[in-house]
């Protein structure tokens, strides 16, 4: 009988052990060391409580260009429609949304907790909950778990996101190459005075990510405005993109917002023009109303140069050409994110050179292997992220299955 021992019981340290007890039971006895009293905590709290444990897009193009070829032999041999199935022979059921996002039927992250913790025990793995692992060191064969011997150790340690201890020191002791890290799918930060004076207000827009003034990503979507900030899943993700570009020393950064996506800047001038030519809307204020929300329409005005409460009729070509300006390209510089513990997930982590992405194997330690957000692999908010832990956690699996036979 082999040993395996799981370090981290999150969404990939459980769904390693429940993959590899039913590929190789009866030939690997599984240990699962978690620090915290119980396991699966971060799943709890995914998806405001409801888990996105998936989405049925997630094909390899949809993650960032930096990540694609090394998550792509996981993603395409465990991909969305197998972690359903997956779940489905757990006894999760689900449905999914418009999006392609998928959640339990229930809406409660606590049944896929409930469903991969109970599995994992009815397969016989041994967790070891209140048990961080501090010690990780290679044996004659196998590696030495805090001083106990096992064939496989394979690292499930999650991320920096909303996590207190980061397990870096643990993977520095190995020499394990590191990249750098910084928060992703965060709120990012700006000087800029419109999101402050909106906070709260939530607008639809399509918001384009410029890096030293070049074009560098695209998302439409929802982008709500806070204190100095700007959220929403489409600024989410951007921020990933962002951090990725920081990482690599590029910090200029700017959202361009357009608040009409719909209208291509002639149209949307012409409309506006007929509106103030014929003097439908009597005052500015309400020029831009149906085309958005009334209290960001001002804003614009007033970035425009243009009174809220002057007539329409009064506003000149040059007036209209501003407006329509900040309507199709308001510009927000971007000086900086959020924390990693506003973060949903971590960008950068363990290389992606230190580790054979057909097994994920360390190339530097033989039976060792990487699963879910230690690695550097980050996805845009959607069930994205758990769909790479799960994938990842079930190649692990079957690597280590393979050598159990
Ligand atoms: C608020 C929030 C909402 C999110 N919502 C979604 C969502 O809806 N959909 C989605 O796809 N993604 C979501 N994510 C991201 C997703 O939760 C993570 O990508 C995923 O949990 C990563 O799984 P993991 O198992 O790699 O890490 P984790 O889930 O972080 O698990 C790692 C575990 O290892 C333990 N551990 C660490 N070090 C040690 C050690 N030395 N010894 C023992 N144990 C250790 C930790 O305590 C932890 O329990 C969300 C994240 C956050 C923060």
């Amino acid at each position: 009988m082999k040993k395996a021992a799981i370090i981290g019981g999150g969404a990939a340290g459980l769904c390693c052990a429940c993959e590899l007890l039913s590929l190789a039971g009866g030939r690997v006895a599984v240990t699962l060391f978690e620090q915290k009293d119980r396991v699966g905590r971060k799943l709890l709290v995914t998806g405001n409580g409801r888990c996105n444990l998936t989405n049925r897009g997630a094909c390899p193009d949809a993650y960032p260009k930096d990540v694609r070829a090394f998550a792509a032999p996981a993603l395409q041999r465990f991909g969305p429609e197998s972690t359903l199935r997956f779940f489905e022979r757990l006894s999760l059921l689900t449905h999914t949304d418009g999006e392609g996002r998928v959640y339990p039927l229930s809406n409660q992250a606590a049944g896929v907790l409930d469903a991969l913790r109970l599995e994992a025990v009815r397969l016989g793995a041994e967790l070891r909950c209140g048990t961080a692992v501090t010690a990780l060191r290679p044996a004659k064969s196998g590696w030495l778990v805090n001083g106990e011997a096992f064939d496989f150790a394979v690292l499930a340690p999650g991320g920096k996101a909303a996590a207190r201890d980061f397990s870096d020191r643990l993977l520095r002791a190995l020499s394990l190459p590191l990249t750098k890290t910084a928060p992703g799918l965060v709120k990012l930060q700006t000087a800029d005075p419109l999101p402050r004076s909106l906070k709260g207000l939530r607008a639809r827009a399509k918001l384009t990510l410029l890096l030293g003034g070049r074009k560098a990503a695209e998302e439409t979507g929802e982008l709500q405005f806070g204190d100095g900030t700007l959220s929403g899943i489409a600024a989410m993700n951007l921020s990933s993109v962002c951090a990725r570009a920081a990482l690599h020393g590029e910090t200029q950064a700017e959202i361009a917002a357009d608040f009409v996506p719909e209208l291509p800047p002639d149209a949307l001038k012409r409309l506006l023009q007929t509106v103030a030519a014929t003097g439908q809307r009597e005052m500015c204020e309400d020029l831009l109303s149906g085309l958005m929300v009334k209290k960001l329409g001002v804003c614009l005005l007033k970035r425009a140069g243009i009174r809220p409460d002057a007539p329409t009729r009064s506003l000149t070509g040059a007036q209209l050409d501003a407006l329509c300006e900040q309507c199709k390209r308001c510009v927000f510089p971007i000086t900086g994110s959020g924390a990693f513990a506003d973060a949903q997930v971590t960008v950068g982590g363990l290389s992606q050179s230190g580790f054979d992405p057909a097994t994920l194997e360390s190339r530097q330690y033989e039976n060792l292997y990487a699963c879910g957000e230690v690695l550097d692999v980050d996805g845009p908010c959607g069930g994205f992220n758990l769909q790479w832990a799960f994938a990842s956690a079930r190649l692990c699996a079957a690597s280590v299955a393979e050598k159990c036979l």
